[in-house]
């Protein structure tokens, strides 16, 4: 049997599960894993809030890719072959029991991140896979058979096989071109909306629990929570909203409308029934201090006096004009996006290596054989949840078992 030697570009999530993947299904391979920091898994290490937030209990190829924005398409097979539930099995296998949380989310019961570092660092270990600290690559050249590579250092190393699991760094994608890849331009993705002038942001801290929320330039919406913040809007549905439209938005600089339907439930017309039925119901009774709609009180009095209404105005007193311009604002509150905020300094980068380059059936380039990706350096991104670890997870592992054959 020939020994191959592999490298692995990366310490991160894809590019040691690529490693062990590799040195698993191939012991007799040398497995090196090169980084070019002096940590290794550092995003692991920050990750949900220093919990890692390992994958989601979403078990369903089908269901799963539709998490995302891109990838959904090409991600359908590597997720036949290495889901959220082989991600589970292969952490509990190990000692690192996970849980899962109520919007499916999934941790390590310990709730620390280190429950995983230490994991995938043992497993490395002892499938005695070598990392090199300090070793950032500068360069990539093609031999007739494998790879030469040139270190920060200036030395270099030699290799058969090369994954390239370098996350969403810029600086790969000008090594890859050289080599013949193309990349489709990097913008971020997982952000929530600045609402600078926005007369709402004195409801910071108020929070619904379904609202559809659009960006009607783009056409896209997304219906979820929703949390008013002291600079605009955020809550899953508003990070949703940022990947799907991550590089729209880019393209307009951050400046656009977005609107919010707060009682997505019910259609104009029904809408308009429970507001009239409300003027005789409650005739005496005050327009802003009662709410026939289920929003936190500080909303509603919120769009009642954008509406135009006065607080103490009685509900019998209510006119025509007022009662359609009350459900215009409940239907579709308008806001000026103005910029954006990263969500607790978590982001993913849209945008990478493009994915008609690559096989995803082994994860090899489909221009340089014997080149291989997993994780970020893709142009797959995932909305927050999980889905972008179980992106590495998976495409690592396929990388890693396809690379000794
Ligand atoms: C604060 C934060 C929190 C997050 N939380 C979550 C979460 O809870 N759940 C989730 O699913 N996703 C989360 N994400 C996203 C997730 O961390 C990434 O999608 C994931 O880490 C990607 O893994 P990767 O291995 O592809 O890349 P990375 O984790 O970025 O690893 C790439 C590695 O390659 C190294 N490298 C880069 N260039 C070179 C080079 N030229 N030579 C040598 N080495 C190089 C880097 O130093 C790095 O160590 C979070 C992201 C952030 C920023």
């Amino acid at each position: 049997m020939t020994t191959l030697r592999h490298l692995v570009i990366g310490g991160g999530a894809a590019g040691f599960f690529g490693a062990i993947s590799c040195a698993q299904h191939f012991p007799d391979h040398s497995v090196k894993i090169l980084e070019k920091n002096r940590q290794l898994l550092s995003k692991v290490k920050i990750s949900g809030g220093g919990r890692c937030n390992v994958t989601h209990a979403c078990f369903e190829p089908s269901m799963l890719v539709k998490n995302y924005p891109r990838g959904f398409r090409e991600l359908m097979g590597p997720f036949s072959r290495f889901q959220p539930r082989d991600t589970v099995q292969w952490f509990e296998s190990r000692g690192v029991l996970l849980k899962t949380e109520e919007d499916g989310r999934m941790f390590p019961v310990s709730d620390q991140s280190e429950s995983i570092i230490n994991c995938l660092l043992n497993e490395a270990k002892q499938k005695n896979i070598e990392i090199c600290l300090e070793h950032g690559i500068e360069s990539i050249d093609c031999m007739p058979s494998g790879f030469s590579l040139t270190l920060s250092n200036g030395h270099s190393i030699e290799c058969d096989r090369l994954l390239i699991a370098t996350g969403s760094h810029p600086k790969i994608y000008s090594i890859l071109e050289k080599l013949g890849h193309s990349t489709i331009p990097l913008v971020p993705s997982l952000f929530t909306f600045n609402l600078p002038d926005s007369p709402f942001l004195e409801l910071s801290g108020v929070s619904v629990e379904v609202a559809e929320v659009s960006l009607p330039q783009f056409n896209v919406k997304q219906m979820g929570p929703v949390l008013f913040t002291h600079w605009g809007l955020s809550g899953p549905v508003v990070l949703k909203l940022s990947a799907w439209a991550a590089r729209e938005l880019h393209q307009c600089e951050y400046q656009t409308e977005v609107k919010v339907n707060w009682v997505p439930h019910l259609n104009e017309a029904s809408l308009k029934e429970l507001l009239l039925n409300t003027k005789k119901k409650w005739a005496v009774k005050y327009v802003g201090t009662e709410s026939p709609v289920d929003l936190p009180k500080q909303l509603w009095k919120k769009m009642v006096s954008v509406s135009g209404i006065k607080e103490e105005e009685r509900w019998s007193n209510l006119s025509n004009l007022h009662l359609q311009k009350l459900i215009e604002q409940l239907r579709s509150t308008s806001f000026k996006m103005k910029g954006k905020t990263t969500y607790k300094q978590e982001f993913v980068t849209c945008g990478g290596v493009p994915l008609n380059e690559v096989n995803f059936k082994t994860m090899e380039s489909r221009v340089v054989p014997g080149l291989f990706f997993g994780g970020e350096v893709l142009n797959i991104d995932g909305i927050t949840g999980g889905f972008n670890f179980q992106n590495a997870w998976t495409t690592g592992w396929i990388a890693g078992q396809s690379m000794g054959r």
